[in-house]
């Protein structure tokens, strides 16, 4: 047989390896701006367009390169940085593997402008899939300008497979965070299409953080600092109250060099143990420095993965740290751990009275007492202006009271529906209902019983509300007489003004959205005011997981999203008319069988099932 094997040519080679390195254009970013601080630059400019898809472009004011340099530095494998597998522990640079630009250059149009101190003249060099196109003298300043456009240009399946924009834009914002913060010192700027997305002066850490995450960032941050032998941390936790459901803030450097670690996530998140509830994460910004000969940073291509010498005592020592820091700044005792779980469930806030910190004072209330609102928009309650939030307990309290003495009064939508399925009962008693574990409602059936679950049925009622109040732009606004002031992160502010138009659909009055500031005049009847800053977190969060582009898909995303956010919760008691008008609502929908998620909503047991289990 003929030999059939044969060395790759280089550019195809090149493409090949590029697919290690370059996911997407957050790749770019990262590589990029690293290279810049390795520069020693003191000050970054980042410009995107698309989403990074047409350009990533980072000028620095750092070190530059030789004429030499400049071409040596597109090639595999050319790097300034190590010059023996020994030099590999003793890192001080970001890159060391001199392989990101050769990568980059493989699969976009690059473009770089650099020039050295010492040398009056720079070099202006243009590379189009590996290949040299031009190499000419230029004036420009001290520094380098690389331009990265049309990524994947030779790779239409990579870039087919790119996000959306939104979705591409996040990944870029998260890298240029992390390098920002782990370099306080250095001046970042990042421009996308046009507009400023930050601008943050050289700064220290503390102040780094409130530029990125907002102003109101500040008083929520709890300083960390320890220093021994092995190990030296530096940097904030949040605050327990601020912890949240998504993981948000959470930022490991080791030796400056952004870093994931579930193991040392575990060692903070068990410093903040019983201090927050368990499916909120704390929020964390930590720089711990150790020897560079005790780790290797070498198992992963993309580098935020690290191997320490000696794990279990820095897990032990950064645990030990936290609690301490926590400790210290008395933030055990200023804990309220019912407010805490008001948070998570606003329903929960009627439990809770000012004067009283008796988690009983109102068990019933839960929100399905103010659906009379839904069916009619004049309900009889006036929600009283609130100036407070005791006035707010106040007001849910009689709300309760009045829609519970007007129970008799709505009229479910679906009886002529359910009236068939469930056993008949005389008027007074109604149907036979009852709850299993705050979790599960039960009733039986003509022959059987029917188990649903409460917080997917509602899940399944909200989302086809809301689904045609968004689509139908009909919803109808509570009037807020004192505006909400919320604050947010700019690029949140940015998510929110995206999704403005649907947000308005469902009722929502926006009187103001900028900066980092969203002031809201009204919201949607369906919802409690002291649930608005959760809904929105939660929709932001979601949104920067994932979604699509426009249309239905995106209302149906977002619809999701705040039924989820909405819907009661799992260890909410229902009382018998809450229970009912859920089921009666739910057989109303036009699928009442799976959720917005596609789970079953409810299951049912025959007597014949019960039957096989008695013979
Ligand atoms: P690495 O960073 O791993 O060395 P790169 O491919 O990212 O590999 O860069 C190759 C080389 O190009 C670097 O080692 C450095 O000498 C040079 N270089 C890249 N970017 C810059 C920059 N912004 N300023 C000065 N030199 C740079
Ligand atoms: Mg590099």
């Amino acid at each position: 047989m003929a030999d059939i094997i044969q060395l790759l040519p280089d550019h195809v080679a090149n493409q090949i390896a590029a697919g290690e390195v370059v996911q997407r254009p957050a790749s770019v970013v990262k590589e990029l701006l690293e290279n810049a601080i390795d520069a020693k630059a003191t000050s970054v400019t980042l410009v995107v367009k698309d989403a990074g898809k047409t350009l990533v472009q980072v000028t620095d004011n750092g070190m530059g390169m030789s004429l030499t340099d400049a071409r040596l530095s597109f090639e595999r494998h050319a790097t300034s940085k190590i010059k023996s597998a020994e030099d590999l522990f003793n890192l001080h640079t970001k890159g060391f593997r001199g392989e990101a630009l050769a990568s980059i250059a493989a699969i976009a149009h690059v473009e770089l402008k650099t020039k050295t101190d010492n040398s009056e003249i720079g070099t202006h060099l243009t590379i189009e899939g590996s290949k040299v196109i031009s190499q000419d003298p230029a004036v420009v300043p001290k520094g380098t300008t690389i331009s990265v456009k049309n990524l994947f240009y030779n790779i239409p399946a990579r870039r087919n497979f790119l996000k959306s924009n939104p979705v591409e834009t996040r990944h870029i914002i998260d890298e240029f965070h992390r390098v920002a913060l782990a370099h306080p010192n250095v001046a970042f700027q990042m421009l996308h299409n046009g507009g400023d997305v930050f601008n943050l002066p050289a700064e220290n850490l503390r102040q780094r953080i409130v530029h990125i995450f907002g102003s109101k960032t500040n008083e929520k941050l709890v300083p960390v600092h320890e220093e021994t032998e092995i190990l030296k941390i530096e940097g904030f936790v949040l605050k327990p109250e601020f912890g949240k459901k998504s993981r948000g803030e959470q930022f490991f450097f080791v030796n400056n060099r952004f870093i994931k670690s579930p193991y040392l996530h575990h060692a903070v998140a068990s410093a903040f143990e019983g201090l927050m509830k368990n499916n909120i994460h704390p929020g964390y910004f930590l720089f711990l420095e150790v020897d560079p000969h005790s780790i290797d940073i070498n198992i992963h291509p993309t580098k935020t993965e690290i191997k320490f010498e000696d794990e279990h005592s820095i897990y032990a020592m950064l645990r030990a740290t936290v609690k301490h820091s926590l400790g210290q700044f008395n933030i055990a005792p200023v804990l309220d751990f019912d407010r805490d779980k008001g948070f998570d469930t606003p329903y929960e806030y009627s439990k809770k009275s000012p004067t009283a910190p008796s988690i009983e004072v109102d068990r019933d209330f839960n929100p399905f007492k103010e659906k009379p609102k839904q069916g009619n928009i004049n309900f009889p309650f006036k929600r009283e202006q609130t100036q407070s939030w005791e006035s707010l307990y106040v007001g849910l309290k009689d709300e309760k009271n009045t829609t519970v003495s007007n129970l008799g009064d709505i009229e479910f939508e679906s009886e002529e529906v359910t009236g068939s399925l469930f056993e008949n009962h005389d008027a007074e008693t109604g149907q036979l209902t009852f709850q299993l574990q705050n979790k599960y409602i039960v009733s039986p059936l003509k022959n059987g019983m029917m188990i649903i679950h409460q917080n997917l049925a509602h899940q399944r009622i909200l989302y086809e509300e809301l689904l045609k109040n968004i689509t139908v732009k009909e919803a109808v606004s509570q009037q807020l007489l004192f505006p909400l002031q919320l604050h947010f992160s700019k690029p949140d502010v940015e998510i929110i003004e995206k999704i403005r138009e649907q947000l308005e659909n469902i009722g929502f009055i926006f009187s103001e959205l900028k900066d980092e500031t969203v002031e809201i005049s009204g919201i949607p009847v369906l919802i409690l005011e002291s649930h608005v800053v959760n809904l929105l977190n939660q929709l932001v969060h979601d949104i920067k997981e994932e979604v699509p582009d426009t249309g239905f898909s995106q209302n149906d995303m977002l619809v999701k999203s705040m039924a989820a956010s909405m819907a009661i919760k799992t260890g909410v008691s229902l009382n018998k008319e809450e229970r009912e008008h859920l089921i009666n609502q739910l057989f109303a929908c036009k699928e009442p069988s799976v959720s917005p998620t596609n789970k079953p909503v409810f299951t049912t047991l025959d007597v014949s099932d019960l039957d096989k289990k008695f013979m």
